[in-house]
């Protein structure tokens, strides 16, 4: 069972995201993938139940969409989030989520992109350009979203370590649209569609993508290991079972990720 929580705004995104989702996005989406026996859907929100450390540490998947209040989202949350992800937590950021802080904080660079302000929305035509991908199954060539933001390149990410889909706009914008990374043990994958007042999330298509993308980045390991300086016997010596799945004392992270209260 993978067990996903989604965290969402949901505050002041207006009456035209209330018309295309009257009880949020997060709820689109939870509904799509509780429809899967192997996925089980948790919803927190800015302004409701909030995130916890223990719900964190029940998460093997989360899926992180923030449009407008990125700033007032809490730093504490943000670290919380950032050492589940190097433990070994998947994290699905889509569309505006580019810019939230623990993208940024994962990505190293300003994650700033592009887009166009003399439109609202545009069809969207996604290409799969890497089709064995596990993202990409079910998908074939690619599809189009009839109506959804323009974002184009330069988007300023690390370079994807794998590359799933290139988006292209009527205007001749490119994008790229699916991009893996790995950070420490976790799988991050940042998929660019799912604009707040366009019915994106009741595109087959687009939660096709996310179910794949939910079970892409399941964990599948933890980081059993301990950095600093070993002796020649340290593969004889058992490692303290306590200590498994966490990073030792002597790496130079440790109070980063573990702060002594
Ligand atoms: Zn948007």
């Amino acid at each position: 069972m993978i067990n996903v929580t989604l965290w969402f705004e949901d505050s002041s995104l207006g009456a035209a995201q209330m018309e295309v989702y009257p009880n949020g996005m997060h709820t689109v989406i939870a509904e799509f993938l509780a429809k899967n026996q192997d996925i089980r859907c948790r919803c927190f929100t800015m302004n409701g139940q909030p995130l916890t450390e223990q719900g964190l540490n029940e998460t093997d998947v989360l899926i992180w969409y923030g449009h407008l209040h990125h700033r007032q989202v809490d730093d504490r949350l943000v670290d919380l989030c950032w050492k589940r992800v190097l433990e070994g937590m998947g994290l699905i950021a889509p569309h505006s989520a580019h810019f939230a802080k623990l993208f940024i904080k994962l990505m190293g660079t300003t994650c700033q992109l592009s887009y166009r302000v003399d439109s609202g929305c545009e069809r969207e035509m996604l290409w799969v350009v890497n089709p064995a991908h596990p993202i990409a199954q079910g998908i074939g060539e690619g599809f189009i979203i009839p109506r959804e933001e323009v974002y184009r390149e330069f988007h300023d990410i690390p370079e994807p370590e794998e590359l799933v889909f290139i988006s292209s706009f009527p205007g001749g914008e490119v994008f790229r649209s699916g991009c893996c990374w790995r950070r420490g043990a976790g799988r991050i994958f940042y998929f660019r569609p799912g604009h707040e007042t366009c019915p994106t999330w009741h595109h087959p298509q687009v939660q096709r993508v996310m179910i794949n993308a939910v079970r892409w980045a399941a964990p599948t390991g933890t980081m059993a290991f301990e950095a600093g300086p070993r002796g020649r016997d340290d593969l004889r010596q058992s490692i303290d079972p306590k200590r498994q799945g966490v990073v030792g004392d002597s790496h130079p992270l440790c109070d980063v990720l573990y702060p002594k209260s």
